[in-house]
């Protein structure tokens, strides 16, 4: 069965009953987790020891994508998704032509990574454009472009190319990179 059937999944979080949306432009829409609604449910379930607060969803603490510190992530549909402490640190990351599809491109394979550190198949640029095209539509990727890209980043180490006989080609987040924010890596401050 292809994974990105519309399926009424419900993020398997405990305090949660939200759907998880992967496809169409919703807010909480993200192509990253399969058994979560969220960044914020998927990191809340990762880190039992945030979990000793009474309230049911409490803030977590969660490193900004851009100046590297630490923001409370909130359960909110508004915040759930957040990975900017603000919204100078937003702007900041997200100057310059077409480097939403970058972020998109970097955060999908960052995240699969960190879901399941393990698994060391890696993901064809077919696969990721489709998953992120679902989740958001109006980025347009192309195979193409994202093969371009995924290029660049392979030669600053930032993605691996795991097999380099494989066909179609696959790739993963490289390791050395997961404590880099993605500003760093996207104007290549590293
Ligand atoms: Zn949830
Ligand atoms: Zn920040």
């Amino acid at each position: 069965m292809n994974r990105l059937n519309k399926q009424f999944k419900i993020c398997s979080r405990d305090n949660c009953s939200r759907e998880i949306i992967n496809i169409a432009p919703h807010r909480m829409s993200q192509p990253f987790f399969t058994e979560h609604c969220s960044l914020y449910c998927w990191k809340s379930d990762c880190e039992t020891h945030q979990s000793e607060s009474t309230k049911k969803n409490p803030p977590i603490l969660h490193n900004c994508e851009s100046c590297g510190c630490p923001f409370e992530l909130r359960y909110s549909n508004q915040w759930a998704n957040q990975i900017f402490c603000s919204k100078k640190c937003q702007h900041k990351t997200y100057r310059g032509p077409r480097v939403k599809q970058s972020i998109k491109i970097l955060q999908f394979l960052k995240n699969k990574y960190l879901i399941n550190p393990t698994d060391t198949s890696g993901w064809t640029s077919e696969e990721i454009v489709f998953q992120i095209n679902a989740a958001h539509p109006a980025l347009t990727l192309t195979v193409g472009g994202t093969s371009q890209k995924i290029k660049r980043y392979i030669a600053r180490q930032i993605i691996i190319d795991v097999d380099s006989d494989a066909k179609p080609k696959k790739y993963r987040f490289n390791p050395i990179a997961i404590n880099t924010p993605l500003e760093s890596l996207i104007h290549g401050k590293i």
